[in-house]
């Protein structure tokens, strides 16, 4: 991306988190394992377990919200373990601070869509000294379909009462790619700003 304008028009500018902003250091696997081993425990069949989304949608789909809570709790828990090791992607850090050098608006609001836990969110920003410069942080308790699925960005769109064409969403993964694609919303990996970034400060 050389031209710097493309995020000129946009009102609100998206970010995920982990990998993006900043690297959290949980460890993922671990935690699949003991969420796997309680739903076994509890519904006696093995939930189809590619990711912990896809096993959260399997009990929102049993209609079972207390033990989602429940879940969400072990989740916060364990990414709340490791946290004093998170460590920020310092040209987005520059970004966050200085978004006026790379032609986005003053008034232009920076939201989070994360599959990491509220507290986990608040907390990370916290240790890179940038939880100021968020209006909204839509975290795992927030929705009920997650990533690929559109639900946390037209969140965020009707929230700040949006056209599609006004957002930007960013993202690490190939998830958060196919996320944008699903909500009709501009999307990039964060690597296309961290280039941004390098080419303007160096
Ligand atoms: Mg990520």
């Amino acid at each position: 991306m050389d031209d710097i304008n493309f995020l000129k028009n946009k009102k609100v500018i998206v970010f995920d988190l982990d990998g993006t902003i900043v690297n959290l250091t949980a460890d993922w696997p671990t935690l699949k394992n003991i969420l796997k081993k309680r739903y076994i425990e509890l519904y006696g069949d093995s939930c189809e377990f590619w990711s912990i989304s896809g096993c959260l949608s399997e009990i929102v789909n049993k209609n079972d919200e207390q033990e989602l809570l429940n879940f969400f709790d072990i989740i916060r828990t364990y990414e709340m373990k490791h946290i004093q090791d998170t460590t920020p992607i310092e040209e987005i850090i520059y970004f966050i601070k200085h978004k006026e050098q790379f032609g986005v608006k003053g008034e232009t609001k920076l939201a989070i869509l994360s599959l990491n836990t509220r507290r986990t969110i608040k907390k990370s920003l916290e240790l890179v000294g940038i939880e100021d410069f968020f209006d909204l942080v839509i975290g795992r308790e927030d929705v009920r379909s997650w990533k690929p699925n559109p639900e946390g960005l037209i969140m965020i769109k009707n929230h700040f009462n949006l056209q599609k064409q006004e957002m930007v969403f960013f993202g690490d993964l190939e998830n958060d790619i196919e996320t944008g694609k699903n909500a009709e919303i501009d999307v990039y990996f964060i690597d296309v700003l961290i280039d941004l970034v390098k080419r303007k400060i160096n």
